[in-house]
Parts: C-alpha cells; sequence; structure tokens
C-alpha cells in the first residue's frame, strides 16, 4: 500500500484510509466479529490509518475501534488513529470546557494513551469565531499535554478551511479533513489545494463513495443529497453493472489518483469491503483507471457535476 505524506506532520499515512464511522453502524448493524475481522484484514492488507469520532453511532465507532485495535495488539508506532471532538449524538458543542473533556473520554474508549490527529469535527454547525479564538487553543493545550500530536478540522463547505486556517497563528492547524468534494461527481477540493500546500496543512479527503451514492447498495435513507443527485449517481451506478463493472472501484480509484491529497477515508465493514478497495488501489498503482468506464461514468455525471447540500449554520 503505498504511503503519502501528511503536510508538515512527518506521518506517513497508507493512501487508502479506513473510515470507521459504518463501525458506529450508520451504514446498517455491524456485528463485533464482523467490525474485529475487518478491522484485522485493513492492518494486515496495508492500512495504517484508522479515524473514527465520538459522534459516529453515539460512541459506539470508538469504542468498537478501541476493542478490535485492543484486541488485534497492533503496535501503536505503526498505526495512525484520528478521532474529533465538538460533535457529538445530541448535538455540538465547542467550548474549551467540552473538547477538553472529550478527548480524555475518547483515549478511554479507544483504549490508547494519545491520538495522532484530533480534528474539530463539521465546524460548520459552530461559531467559526469561537473555532479560532477558543477551540483551537484548547486543543493546542490538549497537543501540549501529550494527548494529540497533530490538530485538524472537519467539515463540508470549503470556505469554512479558509475562514480558519486565515485567522490562526501558522501550524496551529495541522490537517483538513474534507469529505464529498473529491470524487467523480464533485472535484471542488481541487481548487484549494494549492492554498493548503501554501499553509503546509495535510489534506485529508474522505467519502470517495459520496457515503453511498456511488455504490451498488445505494446511499441510507439520512443521505442528503437532492433527488436530482441521487438519481444520476443511480444511473451511473447502473451504467456500470450493465458493463460488469463495480462503480465503487473507479470511483475510489479515481480520488486516488491525486498524490496532493495524503489519504482517501472509505468506510468499510466487512472484510470483503477491505480486500476489494486495497485491490482497487494497487490496481491502480499497477495498471491503472479504466479510463473509457471512468469517461463514460463523467458523462453521466456531468449535469450534478459539483452539486453538493446545505450544511451547517447560515454564518458558515
Ligand atoms: P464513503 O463514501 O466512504 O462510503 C461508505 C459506504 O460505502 C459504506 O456503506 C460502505 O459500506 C460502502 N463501501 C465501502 N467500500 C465499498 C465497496 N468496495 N463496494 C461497495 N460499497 C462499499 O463514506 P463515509 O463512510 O461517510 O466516509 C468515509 C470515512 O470518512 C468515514 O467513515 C469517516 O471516518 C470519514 N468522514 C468524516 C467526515 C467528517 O469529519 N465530517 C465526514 C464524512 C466522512
Amino acid at each position: 500500500m503505498e504511503r503519502r505524506e501528511l503536510g508538515n506532520t512527518g506521518l506517513k499515512l497508507s493512501c487508502l484510509g479506513f473510515g470507521a464511522s459504518p463501525l458506529g453502524n450508520v451504514f446498517g448493524q455491524v456485528s463485533p466479529d464482523a467490525a474485529l475481522s475487518t478491522v484485522r484484514r485493513a492492518f494486515e492488507l496495508g492500512i495504517n490509518f484508522f479515524d473514527t469520532s465520538p459522534y459516529y453511532g453515539g460512541t459506539v465507532s470508538e469504542m468498537v475501534l478501541g476493542n478490535c485495535l485492543e484486541a488485534l495488539a497492533v503496535p501503536r508506532n505503526d498505526i495512525v488513529v484520528s478521532t474529533k471532538c465538538g460533535r457529538y449524538a445530541d448535538g455540538f458543542d465547542f467550548s474549551a470546557e467540552r473538547v477538553t473533556k472529550s478527548i480524555d473520554e475518547s483515549l478511554a474508549r479507544l483504549k490508547l494513551d494519545y491520538v495522532d490527529i484530533l480534528h474539530c469535527h463539521d465546524i460548520e454547525f459552530g461559531s467559526l469565531d469561537q473555532i479560532v479564538n477558543e477551540t483551537i487553543p484548547a486543543l493546542q493545550k490538549i497537543k501540549e499535554a501529550g494527548k494529540t500530536r497533530f490538530i485538524g478540522i472537519t467539515g463540508l463547505p470549503l470556505g469554512v478551511f479558509t475562514y480558519v486556517l486565515d485567522r490562526v497563528p501558522p501550524g496551529s492547524v495541522d490537517v483538513i479533513l474534507s469529505y464529498c468534494h473529491y470524487g467523480i461527481n464533485d472535484t471542488a477540493l481541487v481548487d484549494l489545494l494549492p492554498y493548503l500546500k501554501s499553509k503546509g496543512v495535510g489534506v485529508i479527503s474522505a467519502s470517495p463513495l459520496s457515503m453511498g451514492l456511488l455504490t451498488e447498495s445505494g446511499p441510507p435513507d439520512w443521505h442528503p443529497a437532492s433527488a436530482q443527485l441521487k438519481s444520476a449517481c443511480r444511473a451511473a451506478v447502473d451504467h456500470c453493472k450493465k458493463k460488469g463493472k463495480n462503480i465503487s472501484k473507479v470511483a475510489l480509484q479515481y480520488s486516488l489518483m491525486n498524490k496532493e491529497i495524503s489519504t482517501v477515508l472509505v468506510g468499510m465493514n466487512s472484510p470483503k469491503q477491505v480486500e476489494e478497495n486495497t485491490a482497487a488501489a494497487l490496481e491502480l498503482s499497477n495498471v491503472g483507471i479504466d479510463e473509457e468506464l471512468l469517461h463514460e461514468v463523467e458523462a453521466i455525471l456531468q449535469p450534478i457535476k459539483n452539486q453538493t447540500w446545505p450544511s451547517g449554520i447560515q454564518e458558515s
């Protein structure tokens, strides 16, 4: 599995990262045994980056991931673990008090002494000035206390990243995590990459399958996309299926092609998905992408290119 450097952190991440939100049962039930065999297979096949949040499944994802890492006795230095703060099952709270408590709760659930990255989770739902003036300084203290090595921010609207990065002291935010903005249907993140590079900020891109839109089983009920976006993606899925191809493979490979993105986080809930996705990454390195299929899918998705959905409070 190819490793890529993450900004100025010195971390080397597998280009394919393990999104642990499915372990919180957000895309359907995952048994503890299935979770364990999925995480084991990921580690065996060279994935070293695991991302979770107290929000996923109302702390279930963190707990399950912690149990898996303990059961597998994975050497701590061989993995990069990120979690988040500020977004919880019962709402948002980016106050210094809450995030300071939150990291201790996360570490207990993950059974770790520290995480590698602590993100402020979906900052468009908070006051961005609070993120700049209160949350990031609180995370700096958490970093100084050795509970996280690096600090990140996550969100859907891309403008929140520049708003915060333009206002915090250089080097205080190491990483951004963007989702649903670098895949075949939406490549909006690409415009931000030169800016992020100039700031030395590492780039994690999540949801190359657009949270299920680019999968044969389709998106979950809670998916926020418009009916038009869902139906265009369904047409692309059906087109691939008719040709005997799996859309998820070409979609993931497309996201992996941009090397300025350090890692692409995919949510996985079975050893089969891990095997398919790692095989897709290897095939991309060895053979390249199926250009013909890619162009056909791009043409089907052209009418909804870069269509997204509202997220966050008005201010953002
Ligand atoms: P995704 O685009 O990775 O899609 C996940 C869905 O695709 C799941 O249903 C999964 O079972 C399915 N899938 C995975 N591989 C497949 C395959 N080979 N064939 C068919 N289906 C397959 O969306 P996601 O899980 O939301 O995003 C990935 C990860 O990124 C999350 O788990 C989370 O860790 C992170 N993330 C973070 C944020 C944030 O911080 N705001 C937002 C979104 C995602």
